[in-house]
């Protein structure tokens, strides 16, 4: 009867260890998608630079680095 404890709780330690390396593996693959599309750059239409999508103001179907570059394109 000790001989299949063992065996058992052999078998979750394994289990364990499994279960551990996938969620490792899985996280690792699903970093460098989050960073791509964090990273992805969006080009302000007044000033043409480059800016992460997320930090940039949506008006009128135009994108802004800031508020600035907003007011600046509606003067003219
Ligand atoms: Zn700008």
């Amino acid at each position: 009867m000790l001989k299949y404890l063992i065996y058992i709780s052999a078998g979750y330690l394994i289990f364990k260890v499994i279960k551990n390396g996938v969620y490792l593996v899985l996280e690792n693959i699903q970093k460098p998608k989050e960073l791509k599309e964090t990273t992805e750059l969006v080009q302000c239409d007044q000033c043409g630079s480059y800016f992460k999508e997320s930090s940039l103001l949506h008006h009128n179907g135009k994108v802004f680095c800031s508020e600035i570059c907003k007011q600046e394109f509606s003067k003219k």
